[in-house]
């Protein structure tokens, strides 16, 4: 009997530079994951796919636009078999110094297309398979501006964007519970990033540590939950 751990397949969105990269780096050194580094230029993908070595693939992925989220996922499963862990990374539309009555339509649909519904077209593309398989492991690497918990009049956009993005992964750990599929939310903190500035307090490393615990929770992990520090935070 073949008692060799499955290699978990492992596509990152937006794993080209920041917390997604850092995030890509560290699942591809645990040793049992094969690492798909997804960025919208398909070259930035590869340069930083073949920096973190033979366990890594680059491909090209736009989580804004359906035709390429689907091109890259039927890519990762014609050269790897399946996407058994996706973490929804790509981010964008930080608003710092908007107000809220003063967010254009343009803005608001901006900050949901990368935010919201990138990563819903991801889970959309994935989870048939995900639960054809009875296992899977969906981070959604979310941030606390879109906390019911604690609110305040900064980022308008991008804040209500990631509630949003949080109650999707709510709804999904919902349906999914029992399938094997475990679906979680998280904040990296405030990191030292183009997003986060270099005031930031936290390095790339440290963002990454919480979403790569998500990823990569053992079969009676925690599901539906909202995690910063590896703890469980208010929504
Ligand atoms: P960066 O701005 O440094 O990097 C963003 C990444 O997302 C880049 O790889 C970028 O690609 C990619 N991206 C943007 N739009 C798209 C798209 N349409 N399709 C695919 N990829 C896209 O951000 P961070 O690394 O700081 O942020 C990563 C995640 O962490 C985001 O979801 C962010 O909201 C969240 N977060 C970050 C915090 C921080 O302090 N940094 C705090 C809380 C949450 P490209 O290079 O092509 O632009």
């Amino acid at each position: 009997m073949d008692t060799t751990p499955l290699r978990r397949v492992a596509l990152v969105t937006g794993a080209n530079r920041g917390i997604g990269e850092a995030i890509a780096r560290a699942l591809a050194t645990t040793g049992d994951h094969l690492v798909v580094v997804g960025a919208r230029s398909l070259a930035a993908a590869e340069t930083t796919a073949t920096a973190i070595g033979s366990d890594a693939f680059g491909v090209q992925l736009d989580v804004t636009d359906a035709s390429s989220v689907l091109a890259a996922v039927a890519e990762v499963e014609r050269r790897a078999g399946r996407v058994d862990v996706l973490v929804n990374n790509a981010g964008g539309h930080y608003d710092s110094g908007t107000v809220a009555s003063e967010v254009s339509d343009a803005d608001a649909l901006d900050a949901l297309e990368v935010n919201l519904l990138g990563p819903w077209r991801m889970i959309a593309a994935v989870v048939p398979a995900m639960r054809a398989n009875g296992w899977g492991r969906i981070v959604n690497v979310s941030s606390r501006s879109g906390t019911f918990s604690a609110t305040w009049s900064d980022a308008p956009a991008y804040g209500v964007s990631k509630a949003a993005l949080n109650m999707l992964t709510l709804q999904l750990a919902s349906e999914l519970r029992g399938t094997g599929v475990l679906v979680n939310a998280c904040c990296p903190g405030w990191v030292r990033t183009e997003m986060g500035g270099a005031g930031a307090d936290k390095s790339v490393e440290e963002g990454a540590d919480t979403p790569v615990w998500l990823a990569t929770l053992p079969d009676d992990g925690e599901t539906g939950g909202f995690w910063g520090e590896r703890q469980r935070i208010p929504w």
